[in-house]
């Protein structure tokens, strides 16, 4: 099937593409969403730091806004999984498994995934997001003045516990069997009254996704009531933007940002990616606000081709 009328088609229903679609539809800008519904926050039961929306389950927010967007004739949302993305020489053509779709523009907010499986810690898949996180700024306040850890590599993960000593001084960084050698850090850590294990980690036992226990190989074992990572080693959900070859930039946090301009749209003239799929962690409020962006810069764009036109 071929659609007639879609000036736009987003990837993606996150903050970011949900956000891009509300302004695209305020502005009667003819769109498609395409969704998967699986949000890289769908493993946590409560979403911080997003005002009016402080503590609520991820799948509230998502609920809210498909809701909302349904007031908006021209935006059209499926649940659909996009699996090819062409260029053609008009702009786009998106294929999912029963359906072929054409715009001339396209943004692809399909966010990231966390691979913490391949972390290779047993009992991690059932705590994270749950008592152990990715981000202080999303679930630091709740896990605050706690017995944490911080999991990672010799190197991220003494770096991260300066910030994680923030929230909690009862902090214990595990290196799961890399020794730090890097003496400053070391001097940094004890100046700072935070312990360093480096010994192999067997298990982390924990209760309805609340961590007891670390335990490690030799038998010994550590109580602590939550943690942060320092990597979830996350990668893109889909390969799309790769395909394409989009420059890329150094970004925050060591991070690899698509280079854009400020409209959001990528050096493929009609493509744009915004959220995490643009800079591999942007928050919900930063999603949110890149979808709202790029809603209005299409929006301007359309008005000036249009204007041309007449
Ligand atoms: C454990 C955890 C806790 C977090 N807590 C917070 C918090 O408290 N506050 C905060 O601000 N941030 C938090 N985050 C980060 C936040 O989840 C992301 O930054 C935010 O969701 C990014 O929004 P996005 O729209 O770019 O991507 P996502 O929300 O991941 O949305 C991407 C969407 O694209 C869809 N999709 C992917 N591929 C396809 C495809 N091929 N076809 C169709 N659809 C597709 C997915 O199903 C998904 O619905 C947390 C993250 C994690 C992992």
């Amino acid at each position: 099937m071929k659609n007639k009328n879609i000036d736009v088609i987003i990837i993606g229903g996150g903050p970011a593409g949900m956000s891009a679609a509300l302004v695209l539809g305020r502005s009667r800008i003819d769109s498609l969403i395409l969704n998967t519904e699986n949000p890289r926050n769908l493993v946590t039961t409560h979403s911080h730091g997003f005002l009016t929306q402080d503590g609520v389950h991820p799948s509230d927010i998502f609920s809210i806004a498909k809701k909302q967007l349904e007031k908006y004739p021209s935006v059209v949302y499926r649940k659909e999984k996009a699996l090819q993305v062409v260029k053609t020489p008009k702009g786009f053509k998106v294929i999912t498994d029963s359906k072929e779709y054409e715009s001339e523009r396209l943004i692809l907010a399909t966010g990231h995934k966390d691979n913490v499986d391949q972390l290779g810690i047993n009992g991690l898949e059932e705590v994270y997001g749950k008592s152990v996180y990715p981000c202080p700024f999303c679930d630091g306040f709740e896990m605050a003045d706690r017995k944490l850890g911080v999991f990672g590599n010799a190197f991220s993960a003494p770096h991260f516990a300066k910030v994680i000593a923030h929230w909690s001084k009862d902090l214990i960084v595990f290196t799961n069997g890399e020794p730090l050698e890097e003496k400053r850090l070391i001097t940094n850590l004890q100046l700072n009254g935070i312990e360093v294990i480096d010994k192999p980690i067997k298990e982390l036992v924990s209760i309805n996704g609340q961590l007891k226990e670390v335990v490690f190989q030799d038998g010994t074992s550590v109580e602590r009531e939550g943690g942060f990572l320092s990597d979830t080693k996350s990668t893109a959900s889909v390969d799309f933007a790769e395909k394409f070859e989009i420059p890329t930039v150094e970004g925050h946090f060591g991070l690899t940002f698509y280079e854009v301009d400020d409209n959001k749209e990528t050096n493929v003239k009609g493509l744009y990616i915004i959220g995490d799929s643009r800079t591999g962690w942007s928050g919900i409020v930063g999603a949110a606000a890149e979808g709202s962006e790029v809603g209005a810069a299409i929006t301007h764009q359309i008005i000036d081709e249009r204007w041309k036109n007449h």
